[in-house]
Formats: structure tokens, C-alpha cells, sequence
């Protein structure tokens, strides 16, 4: 088994953060998800007492820091994400769901924390969204600036490694001098799925989230219960179906007979998605 993180001390900080992750995930079980909850706050506030009176300059604690600072915007963005998701904000939630799936890639990279949970449930909750198809935008770019020392991240100047961790600092690739915008594009596989085709909130596409908020909000669901989306197909009566006989003109308009033509569609496929709620102990989700 892999270390959760790389520091004793760290670790001590996680022990004293699980009770106040314990009372912010109750909280949200019960749809509070108001930013000034005080566990959250609490959170934060061990955090920035740790990272003010620890003074240590260790890497290692250092990227165990950093670590624990995107668990704890994690958390939190876990709860908005919840609260658009419930109060119809479908269009704003999809980026807020991105956003949480960004901290947990940190996280597992930079860490072992147990972070299933969350992984496990925010996949399943991406399906419900009626994104396959992004916009990607393509860009001419001069320089890569890099964000520790300012120099061109591809020169031999600059010793940093985009999107490693120096001193609990993560290097940046800063874009400057976009000469063009030389197009934008349809991917199915785009480097940020943020960059999507916008919808109302209102809209159709928008059913199975707003299905399983409706779920959430008339029978006092607990947010943490969501489990998965059972997709399946099945057949159901063709509502256009007309019973002619073998050799009467079809009913479609076609001018074929119907034994030729639409005779066998007397039922259709179609889509299904079943909504599965189960049972989660917040002791299960706490990550040590
Ligand atoms: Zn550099
Ligand atoms: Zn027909």
C-alpha cells in the first residue's frame, strides 16, 4: 500500500482535518452547502495556521501542503457543484464538475489519498451531462513563459517541468503572444472539457441531471448516495404504428406496400437511464 502522503506531520494535520470533513460532509447530505459552513472554514483555517506556523522547507511537506490545499478545494467544490446541480444551474455546474476532476487528477498524482469516492461518483455523474462533442480551440503560440523563473519553457534556460511541484509550487506554462486563433474545432477527446457547446440551463439535453436533481430535491436524497446511471436499451411500442395489411400501401408514405416496408417496426428501441442511489458511510469517504 502506498503512503496517503509523503509526511508524518502531514499526516498528523489530515487525523485533526477528518472530523470537520466528517461534519462538512454531513452538511451536505443535508443540501447545506452555504460557502461559510463552518467545518469548510474550519478546513482552511488549519491549513493556513499549518502552512504560517510550521515554517518547514522540506519539499516533501511541502507537496504534502499542496496536496492537502487542493483536498480541501476539493471538498468545496464538491459542495458547489452539488448546490448548482440542485438549484437547475446545469451549464455552470458542468465546468464546476471539470474543475473537481482537475483537483482529483492533482491529488492522485501528487499523493496516496484515497479519493475513490469522489472519483467513482463524479465519473458516473459526467454521463449525465450531454457533452461528447467539445469545441476545441486551436491557437498559434509564440512563447511558453514559465511561471517559477519567467524564462521560455522551451529553452535550456528554464530548469521546470510543467505542471511538476517546486517547493509546493506548481510550474505553469503561461501563454503569451497568440498571434492567431487559427481555428476552432469539434473534438471528441479535447484537452479541456470545459470548452463546450453552450446550452440553457432549461434545455432538453439537460433531462437526466435534472432528473436526478428533481430525484434529490422532492425526496430528500442525501447528495452522497448517488451511485451510477444505468444506461440500457429496450423496446417499446412504436407510438406512429399503424396495423394495415400485408399488401395494403404503407402507412409512411413511401408508396411501397407495408409487408415491404415499415411492417416489422411495431416496436422501436429506445433509450433508458435509470437512476441508482445507494448507501454511503462518510466514515467509508474520509481519506485515511
Ligand atoms: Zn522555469
Ligand atoms: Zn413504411
Amino acid at each position: 500500500m502506498t503512503r496517503p502522503l509523503l509526511t508524518d506531520t502531514a499526516l498528523g494535520v489530515l487525523q485533526r482535518l477528518n472530523p470537520l470533513i466528517k461534519a462538512l460532509l454531513a452538511a451536505y447530505n443535508q443540501h447545506r452547502f452555504d460557502a461559510n459552513e463552518e467545518a469548510l472554514l474550519e478546513i482552511h483555517n488549519v491549513l493556513e495556521v499549518t502552512r504560517t506556523t510550521a515554517a518547514i522547507e522540506e519539499d516533501d511537506f511541502l507537496t504534502d501542503l499542496y496536496v492537502l490545499d487542493r483536498y480541501a478545494d476539493l471538498l468545496e467544490t464538491y459542495g458547489v457543484l452539488w448546490n448548482q446541480i440542485l438549484n437547475q444551474q446545469f451549464s455552470a455546474s458542468w465546468s464546476t464538475l471539470q474543475g473537481a476532476l482537475n483537483l482529483l487528477r492533482l491529488i492522485k498524482r501528487f499523493s496516496g489519498l484515497d479519493v475513490r469516492f469522489f472519483e467513482d461518483q463524479l465519473l458516473e455523474l459526467e454521463q449525465a451531462y450531454p457533452y461528447n462533442i467539445f469545441l476545441s480551440i486551436g491557437a498559434t503560440v509564440e512563447v511558453f513563459e514559465c511561471s517559477i523563473c519567467g524564462q521560455d519553457m522551451t529553452s535550456p534556460e528554464c530548469p521546470h517541468i510543467c505542471g511538476d511541484l517546486y517547493k509546493g509550487v506548481m510550474a505553469r506554462r503561461i501563454v503569451r503572444n497568440i498571434s492567431e486563433l487559427d481555428h476552432v474545432s469539434f473534438v471528441t477527446h479535447p484537452e479541456d472539457k470545459r470548452c463546450v457547446v453552450i446550452y440553457e440551463d432549461t434545455a432538453e439535453q439537460f433531462k437526466i441531471i435534472r432528473y436526478i436533481a428533481e430525484l434529490i430535491n422532492t425526496r430528500g436524497l442525501r447528495v452522497l448516495d448517488f451511485d451510477r446511471i444505468r444506461f440500457t436499451k429496450r423496446n417499446i411500442p412504436n407510438p406512429e404504428y399503424v396495423q394495415l395489411g400485408r399488401n395494403d400501401l404503407c402507412y409512411c408514405g413511401s408508396g411501397n406496400k407495408f409487408k415491404k416496408c415499415c411492417m416489422p417496426k411495431e416496436n422501436v428501441e429506445s433509450n433508458r437511464a435509470d437512476i441508482v442511489f445507494g448507501t454511503t458511510s462518510i466514515e467509508d469517504i474520509v481519506a485515511v
